[in-house]
């Protein structure tokens, strides 16, 4: 079966078609600028050049349409036709509370998605339209959406409420919900395999360190906390991005700086986190090639961002009173060992020791940084949430009941 997955943004979309016989990735690309004049899509097939191609594609419609020309065309195509498609599987970033699973799309779901437009109104409105454009096109294919916040469904009270009136979680759902749950959920597993240990009976903590970042506390397979709050905007210091902030610098920087309310979320949004201490970059490659360089701006944003980290991982250690594993992943979780060095330094008291040789060395495979001895394992994961999307899709499809596999 092929599996087609697609990450659509309001005028960007991703997409990557896996064979999921091998789990091979048969080709991937995105189109970028969407609606505006001169719109790109990028093509990629393993082991030959990337295609470039310049057109307008003035909607996501056209946009799939495209990118199903391309995926069959003659010389850069990898499909025979269309009908080789079997079924398509979306990111959605937010399923509220209404999902905790991935879900089969059907006009019920379509409707419940649309209902969460207010958390999260620069992503699901631009899911939706990827969903429609599939539909266009592929109007008799099975889609699965997978959602970033349903692996944090099962955070207890304790963990997702925030100390405000109920009355504003009862009336707009106002709580934590956490992100980046497929790749906390990959990773998760990932490790148990790695170290060989039933997930179900593991106290991990997976740290996923990208442009954006956040840690999950994942106790017996599920998760207990995480760092990221209603919006993703919480938790860890990230690359253009606050983190924890005491909330009342919010209202104290409108009266003082006479800014708009957007204004301030764009500035805590946007242009803070690394880029605003560091002065130079949201890119962690950028701030160690800095502070190696002896810039102090660059050395502190390295420092408090670490910090950070540290310190969530010792909230976690507490939260489950103990910890197997610490995983590092994502973009500057399995990269820079410079930053998990960091990090690690003040987690000696918990018995981890790190091996530094073992730090320093490049893979695209788990593997382990601390020493043998070491009472807590550190592991680098590399994440792959595209095929935790593709494989979600591939079990839905399969245990789709015949009746409805017959007649999408
Ligand atoms: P992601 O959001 O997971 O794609 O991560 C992207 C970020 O990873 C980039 O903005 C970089 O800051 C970071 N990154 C990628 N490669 C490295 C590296 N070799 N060392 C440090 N950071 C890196």
């Amino acid at each position: 079966m092929n599996i087609l997955v697609i990450n659509a943004g309001s005028s960007s979309l991703k997409y990557q078609l896996y064979n999921m016989k091998t789990e091979d990735v048969l080709a991937k690309g995105r189109v970028e600028r969407i609606g505006m004049d001169s719109s790109i899509l990028t093509h990629e097939v393993d082991h030959q050049p990337e295609v470039r191609e310049v057109s307008e594609i003035l909607d996501h419609t056209t946009a799939i349409k495209k990118v199903l020309d391309m995926l069959t065309h003659k010389k850069f195509g990898v499909l025979r036709n269309i009908q080789d498609i079997q079924a398509v599987g979306h990111r959605v970033v937010h399923g509220g509370e209404t999902f905790s699973r991935s879900v089969l799309v059907d006009q019920n779901v379509k409707l419940e998605i649309r209902k969460l437009f207010d958390l999260a109104p620069l992503h699901n409105p631009a899911h939706m339209m990827g969903i429609a454009a599939v539909e266009a096109n592929l109007p008799d294919v099975p889609q699965a959406v997978v959602f970033d916040t349903a692996f944090h469904q099962t955070m207890p009270p304790s963990s997702f409420m925030y100390a405000i009136p109920t009355v504003l979680y009862r009336k707009h759902k106002i709580r934590r919900y956490g992100f980046h749950g497929t790749s906390h959920d990959y990773v998760s597993k990932s490790a148990a395999e790695f170290l060989e240990r039933p997930l179900e009976e593991l106290k991990l903590i997976t740290c996923h360190i990208g442009n954006g970042a956040s840690c999950a506390a994942i106790l017996n397979g599920k998760s207990f906390d995480t760092s990221m709050g209603m919006t993703p905007l919480e938790g860890l210091m990230m690359g253009t991005r606050s983190g924890d902030l005491d909330p009342a610098v919010v209202p104290f920087t409108i009266n003082k700086e006479e800014l708009t309310l957007n204004e301030v979320n764009s500035m805590l949004n946007k242009h803070s986190g690394l880029l605003a201490i560091s002065g130079i970059s949201s890119d962690m490659r950028e701030i160690v090639e800095s502070m190696n360089e002896g810039n102090e701006k660059a050395k502190l944003a390295f420092e408090m961002y670490a910090y950070r980290i540290r310190k969530y991982i010792g909230a976690y250690i507490a939260a489950m009173d103990g910890v197997d594993a610490i995983i590092f992943t994502a973009g500057v979780g399995e990269n820079s060992d410079a930053l998990r060095k960091e990090v690690c330094k003040g987690l000696t008291f918990f018995g981890v020791r790190l091996e530094e040789q073992r730090n320093a060395v490049r893979s695209s495979q788990p593997r382990r940084i601390t020493t043998d001895d070491s009472v807590v394992s550190v592991l680098v994961v590399p994440t792959n949430e595209e095929l935790l999307i593709a494989r979600d899709t591939y079990q839905l499809v399969l245990e789709r009941p015949a009746d409805e596999a017959e007649s999408p």
